[in-house]
């Protein structure tokens, strides 16, 4: 039996990080500025807190301004409305990212679309999802295209192949099809509702799980060489009953190893890329911003 490959998601990511440094250099040397990310926390969740800290973080490292909001669980939707517009108008400012998901008296959809689609680095406006469809050029979300980076750099061509992606989240799973239908994939998106998920999955040459279920995709599902790209992020208890918890993909990792080509692990797979490429889309957004020629290389 032959045993898959670990694809090395944060060696990818870190990679991508310094590319994106060498191209801020560039950057500040044709604008006379450096790109800057606004990031806009509201509440107290603590996993929350932590990304927007790892953000602010590597934003930094990577020569950029980071500006950080936070407000009250309580703000007024109105009042967060406001401080977008104020941000929109920042010249300072290229991209502009609200950490999800908000408190429940706070629509969503109304807080995306309130984003100048110029700095909308999430991808997440209806613009940019739009232009996704259509084939323009547009911001994408960030998960979905470190997941095509991966394939690329793992696969080469993608054209041709079957791609089976699970889960259908404005978020992931549907700028993911949209992605891989741009490569010239054969594409579904699997659900909730999809009837004998385990034989769609088998068909697939390219798996991308995106379900926030704990290894709900089987090793036996996997066809003999897929490359599986695991998005899912679940955190469970430890087998040692010692209390404490660990995370696991959306996939049997295990399993699958013995049917797949290649894997993306959790953790070390596609979490490392989410902000590697929010940076990479916050320099892109900066080029078109400043009327420069989209930065090579990304
Ligand atoms: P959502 O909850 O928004 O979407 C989950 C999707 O899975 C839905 O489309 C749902 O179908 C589908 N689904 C649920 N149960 C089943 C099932 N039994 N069989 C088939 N499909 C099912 O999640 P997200 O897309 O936001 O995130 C998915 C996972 O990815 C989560 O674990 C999340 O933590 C992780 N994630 C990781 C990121 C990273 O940086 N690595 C970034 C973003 C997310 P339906 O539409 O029918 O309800």
């Amino acid at each position: 039996m032959t045993i898959g490959k670990i694809i090395d998601g944060k060696a990818f990511a870190t990679g991508l990080r310094d590319r994106v440094g060498d191209g801020v250099a560039d950057f500040v040397a044709a604008a006379g500025r450096k790109p800057g990310l606004a990031v806009v926390l509201v509440g107290e969740d603590p996993a929350s807190a932590v990304y927007v800290r790892n953000k602010g973080r590597m934003t930094v490292a990577a020569g950029m301004e980071s500006f950080e909001f936070k407000r009250p669980a309580s703000i007024e939707e109105d009042d967060l409305l406001d401080l977008i517009e104020e941000l929109n108008h920042d010249d300072r400012v290229d991209g502009i990212l609200v950490q999800l998901p908000l408190p429940a008296h706070i629509d969503e959809t109304a807080v995306i679309a309130a984003i100048d689609p110029a700095k909308d680095v999430d991808g997440f406006h209806v613009v940019n999802s739009g232009r996704l469809a259509t084939g323009q050029d547009a911001l994408v979300p960030c998960t979905p295209l470190g997941c095509i980076m991966l394939l690329k750099d793992e696969l080469g061509d993608l054209s041709g192949m079957e791609a089976v992606v699970v889960g259908r989240s404005n978020i992931v799973g549907k700028p993911m099809a949209q992605l891989l239908l741009a490569e010239n994939c054969t594409v579904t998106i699997a659900h909730s509702r999809t009837r004998d998920l385990a034989s769609v999955v088998h068909r697939a040459d390219i798996v991308v799980a995106a379900v926030g279920r704990p290894e709900m995709v089987k090793g036996e599902w996997i066809r003999p060489g897929a490359t599986v790209i695991d998005v899912g992020i679940n955190r469970v208890a430890d087998d040692d009953d010692d209390g404490r918890t660990r995370l696991v993909g959306d996939v049997a990792t295990a399993e699958a190893l013995a049917h797949a080509r290649a894997i993306t692990p959790v953790p070390g797979g596609v979490g490392p890329m989410t902000i590697a490429v929010l940076l990479r889309n916050t320099l892109v957004a900066a080029h078109a911003r400043a009327g420069l020629a989209a930065p090579e290389g990304l």
